[in-house]
């Protein structure tokens, strides 16, 4: 048996010099599973070795780049935590623009019936449904793997929402309208070096990019949403900050009015939308 003196100590992983602060924190809460605040007051303590060697792996592999969400298998999103995996897009801070303007729009059509397309990790359905429980909140992936980690933070997080597989509204049965369609679609275009950086790299591609100039999967769910809304519905879609006028002239193209643009905190337009 190892006698304390001769096991690690919680500070000395706490302040790894390899990584950012946060990240070693978040490193460990995940492998000791205590709160940051727990850590802090039992930073002397020493911890277990087959803690220290699961986190020894995580943080090689954060060092050779792989995402954060993914190590520790959670992003929060609008306050809300939310289980990740390699199959699903990271949450994105700026999504919160596209929920954000989802409620605002309900704030004003209760009872609404919401779809949101290549919904992922679930978290604008989810956030949806539970910022706006009066309305009734569909969403779709085209991805088996997708939808089971959407389904589990649904449970998880109490929210009620109705999933269907399939690419974009064949995912739907026929005669389904909807009063407000929602998409974070793939928009990153096929030959954009961002898909070779960062956490972009472990991603799942078909979530980043619709193999295409990027405005394909955008153009067919803007063409397509006409058939699907309800008079006096709305769409709103994000896109890349270079294809908010693209969007405005598909949206027109496709028969909406009041159209507009929304930016996000970096004060790039990141979120259209318009109503029929
Ligand atoms: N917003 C993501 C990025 O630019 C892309 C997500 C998407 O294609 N919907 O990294």
């Amino acid at each position: 048996m190892t006698s304390d003196v001769d096991r690690p100590i919680l500070h000395a992983f706490l302040h790894d010099p390899r990584l950012p602060r946060l990240e070693a924190r978040m490193l460990l809460e995940h492998v000791l599973q205590k709160p940051r605040a727990w850590m802090l007051a039992h930073d002397t303590d020493p911890i277990e070795s087959w803690q220290a060697q699961q986190y020894q792996v995580l943080a090689s592999r954060r060092l050779a780049g792989e995402p954060m969400a993914y190590l520790v298998g959670r992003r929060e999103f609008m306050g809300r935590d939310f289980a990740v995996t390699p199959d699903v897009l990271i949450p994105r801070p700026d999504t919160e623009l596209l929920v954000e303007t989802a409620l605002q729009w309900l704030q004003d059509h209760h009872e609404a019936a919401v779809l949101d397309l290549g919904t992922g990790s679930g978290v604008i359905a989810v956030s949806i449904a539970l910022d706006a429980p009066h309305a009734s909140v569909t969403a779709t992936d085209a991805s088996a793997s997708a939808l089971q980690v959407a389904v589990r933070n649904a449970a998880r997080l109490g929210a009620r929402v109705d999933f269907a597989q399939g690419s974009w509204y064949d995912a739907l049965p026929a005669r389904a309208r909807y009063d407000l369609i929602v998409s974070n679609p793939p928009y990153i275009a096929h030959d954009d070096d961002h898909l070779r950086r960062g956490d972009l790299r472990y991603e799942p591609p078909c979530a980043l990019t619709d193999g295409a100039d990027g405005l394909r999967d955008l153009c067919a769910i803007i063409a397509g949403a006409p058939a699907r809304l309800r008079p006096g519905g709305a769409l709103w879609v994000e896109h890349g900050w270079d294809q908010a006028e693209a969007v405005r002239r598909l949206l027109a193209q496709a028969g909406f009015r009041q159209i507009t643009s929304r930016r996000d905190l970096a004060g790039i337009e990141r979120i259209s939308g318009g109503s029929l």
